[in-house]
């Protein structure tokens, strides 16, 4: 069907040659619903099972705005454990290929402090990484969130249940009002829509059934 197409998007011809490289065919359906208002700068609450394509959803989404030349933090996302923050990660660093000199960094606790100083001093476009360890460094001053555009809240259900609501809501504090917001979750429990109506805005809803 021409209409999950991903050139029916516009995203550069960079994009989608690296799309068809990593063997992406066709939109997922969320992918399809989810990225046109996301590339439209909305704000979005996207709900879709495991294994739906989420990750390149909101990647796509966070990479179309990204400027290489600006050695801030342009985009944060925020995962519930270490190993949905590496999986995301390493799912960005292939749909980022086609954008040049992107740097992808992963923060998470449960590893010194050091190593992830020197690589935020030496600057990363996006940072993904779980609330505590974000928090931390917004309290060292070692990240700054002042040129942030996108953030994006994975797995929003699973941070809600292993109890981050009050450290998504200090990071928050810290992004810009203009940003744009991005909640992906697997279920829909009542937490999820507190947090939707208190820090999204005007948020497009998109809900996608079980694939099979
Ligand atoms: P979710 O976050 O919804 O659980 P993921 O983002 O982890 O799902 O995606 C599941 C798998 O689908 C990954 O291996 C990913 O590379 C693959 N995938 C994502 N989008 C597409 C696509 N458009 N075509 C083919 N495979 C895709
Ligand atoms: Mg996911």
């Amino acid at each position: 069907m021409t209409t999950t197409a991903f050139s029916t998007l516009p995203l550069s011809a960079a994009m989608l040659a690296n799309l068809e490289a990593l063997g992406y065919a066709a939109m997922t359906p969320i992918q399809a619903r989810s990225l046109p208002p996301i590339l439209a700068g909305s704000d979005l609450i996207a709900q879709a099972k495991t294994g739906s394509g989420k990750t390149a959803a909101f990647g796509i989404g966070l990479l179309a705005p990204l400027n290489p030349r600006f050695f801030g933090c342009q985009a944060l996302v925020l995962c519930p454990t270490r190993e949905l923050a590496d999986q995301v990660a390493k799912e960005l660093r292939r749909l980022a290929r086609a954008e040049g000199n992107v740097k992808i960094l992963s923060l998470c606790g449960g590893v010194p402090f050091g190593p992830q100083i020197g690589s935020l001093e030496h600057g990363a476009h996006v940072v993904v990484g779980t609330p505590g360890r974000v928090q931390e460094h917004l309290k060292k001053g070692t990240l700054t969130l002042s040129g942030l555009n996108t953030l994006v809240l994975d797995e929003a259900d699973r941070m809600l249940d292993m109890g981050f609501y009050d450290s998504i809501a200090e990071i928050i504090g810290q992004t810009p009002a203009r940003r744009q917001t991005l909640l992906f979750s697997a279920t829909y429990p009542a937490g999820i829509e507190q947090l939707a109506a208190t820090f999204l805005k005007n948020p497009q809803r998109v809900e996608v059934e079980s694939l099979h």
